[in-house]
């Protein structure tokens, strides 16, 4: 029997947060999280499963050959399998993950949304943190990465989050611009 994901969504839409803002992108969205935060808006609980073929079918009728392979937690299942289907049809991936786990070779982009503790992620592009007002320069020591992103918790921080990059200026201002523009 060939081996299944549990996917809770395939859609296109643009990439609305951190360095790939604005980017036509198709989203893969996994069942399953390994952690419970507070302030979680996403629906992860429900879901079909498909083998890589289905999920491959799934996603090359969009004109955009990037992927953003988000959850949930998305190392709980993301494969080498799958991620070498998703290159032989030509995708650039990205993957959104919260540093839990090790991502396997062959992604293109890790965007690290470090929630808590313990963290393996073993390489990260961007770091992107919902700030909460916690210690942000002792996190990235411990999970460094060549950009850094800082996103307001829910939009209900924003002033401090952008007083805060205004005074650690190696911090950009993320912002979930999906939803200022009311698109999924
Ligand atoms: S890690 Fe992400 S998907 Fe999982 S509970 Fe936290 S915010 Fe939600």
């Amino acid at each position: 029997m060939k081996k299944t994901y549990k996917v809770n969504e395939i859609f296109y839409s643009l990439q609305g947060e951190g360095f790939f803002t604005g980017t036509p992108a198709v989203f893969l969205r996994f069942c399953g999280c390994n952690r419970r935060c507070p302030f979680c808006d996403t629906d992860f609980a429900d879901g079909t499963e498909m083998t890589a073929d289905e999920i491959i079918s799934a996603v090359t009728p969009f004109q955009s050959r990037h992927i953003v392979i988000t959850g949930g937690e998305p190392t709980l299942q993301l494969d080498c399998d799958l991620v070498r289907a998703l290159k032989a049809s030509r995708f650039f991936i990205q993957i959104e993950t919260n540093g839990s786990n090790p991502v396997p070779t062959g992604v293109d982009w890790v965007t690290c949304s470090p929630k808590d503790a313990p963290w393996r992620v073993d390489r990260i592009d961007e770091l992107k943190v919902v700030y909460q007002g916690q210690d942000v320069e002792a996190l990235i020591q411990l999970l460094p990465a060549p950009r850094l992103f800082l996103q307001p918790c829910s939009g209900e921080n924003i002033n401090e989050t952008i007083n805060y990059i205004l005074a650690h200026p190696h911090w950009r201002l993320s912002l979930q611009t999906h939803k200022l523009i009311n698109i999924q």
